[in-house]
């Protein structure tokens, strides 16, 4: 089959598309599915430069978004069947820790992700456990369906289990363009909030507005606390959602109204920003961590797609091949949604 490998971590030119051996069923619970799509995330693009303390073996298939058809199911396999649509859970677990026992796989300690300890989507084949294959949303096509399980799965468990967002809350999503932060616009939306997105170009802020978003702070041009401040009243926002991290952290938490709640699931500007912690307690602020979620809210967040017909945002496709012209816009920041590859055209 076709699939797209890094043999050495490094830049985009260390991606190859190249012949490799299809998967093989070894493990009666496991699936095998034909992709039609996979989606980028920028944990892509981390796992290609080598992160320090994840140990890969090389050459490996990267990506952990995708969609496809089931082609082939071990013998104890139950929930899908041959010819299912299907999108993927990207998390699995140990299946025997405390963690695993309570539907808690992405906190394992031997998490294993497809594209990271198992290979991923950026192939025609992907083998999986079938537990991780849920049927695609009715009316999404294989790039819609490859292209929202990471990040909406991460936004839901930020916004709706830990936040626990609320109708008529104000929401301050940093980034807008990323893609959780684009989900997180339109998770927030759908729930009823009034959303405020930063980034540093205006096009995006007119796209997000598009997409529903009620205001749009250009952060290179203002000081993006002092104006959440100025369009609340001086109130300050319930929920930040800031993947961001370095310099704007100490703002997102200035721009916290009393009692309001920051989730954090990334740190692409800087890991070790400054912080204030009075006002943390001072104004009895919430700090969530989170980084992916369970299967039980991959479900609700299926069942919220079904009912609010909410479609995921796709800023642009690439064939398998072009993978790396796909990564470069990635790191670039140029996109705004998901960034998807079509396998097999
Ligand atoms: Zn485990």
């Amino acid at each position: 089959m076709k699939a797209v490998r890094i043999h050495e971590h490094g830049a985009a030119d260390k991606l190859r598309y190249e012949e490799v051996g299809e998967p093989k069923l070894t493990d009666p619970t496991d699936v095998i599915v034909q992709l039609k799509a996979a989606a980028l995330n920028h944990i892509d693009i981390w796992n290609r430069r080598g992160l320090p303390g994840i140990e890969i073996s090389l050459p490996r298939i990267l990506g952990a978004d995708g969609a496809g058809i089931v082609i082939e199911v071990g013998e104890q396999a139950r929930n899908v069947k041959r010819g299912d649509a299907v999108c993927l859970y990207p998390p699995t677990g140990c299946s025997r820790c405390e963690f695993c026992l309570t539907d808690r796989d992405f906190m394992c300690l031997h998490l294993r992700a497809l594209g990271e300890r198992l290979e991923g989507t950026y192939a025609e084949y992907v083998k999986l456990p079938a537990k991780n294959c849920f049927p695609i949303p009715p009316g999404l096509s294989f790039e819609e369906a490859a292209s929202f399980p990471l990040v909406f799965l991460t936004v839901w468990r930020m916004l709706v289990t830990n936040a626990q967002i609320k109708p008529g809350e104000h929401v301050l999503v940093l980034g807008v363009g990323g893609g959780v932060a684009s989900a997180a616009l339109q998770v927030a939306k759908h729930m009823g909030a009034h959303v405020i997105v930063t980034s540093s170009s205006d096009e995006k802020l007119t796209m997000a507005k598009n997409w529903g978003a009620d205001h749009g702070i250009n952060y290179v041009k203002s000081d993006f606390a002092k104006e959440v401040r100025a369009l609340t009243g001086k109130r300050g926002v319930e929920i930040v959602v800031d993947s961001v991290g370095g310099e704007s952290w100490s703002k997102s938490l200035g721009a916290l109204a009393k009692g309001g709640r920051l989730v954090t699931c990334g740190a692409t500007a800087g890991e070790h920003p400054s912080t204030d912690i009075p006002r943390i307690f001072w104004n009895h602020l919430k700090i969530f961590g989170s980084t992916l979620g369970s299967r039980e809210e991959f479900r609700q967040i299926l069942n919220f797609m079904r009912t609010s017909q909410l479609r995921p945002i796709i800023d642009h496709l690439f064939p398998l091949k072009e993978v790396a012209d796909a990564h470069r816009r990635l790191e670039e920041g140029k996109q705004f949604g998901k960034i998807v590859l079509q396998v097999g055209e």
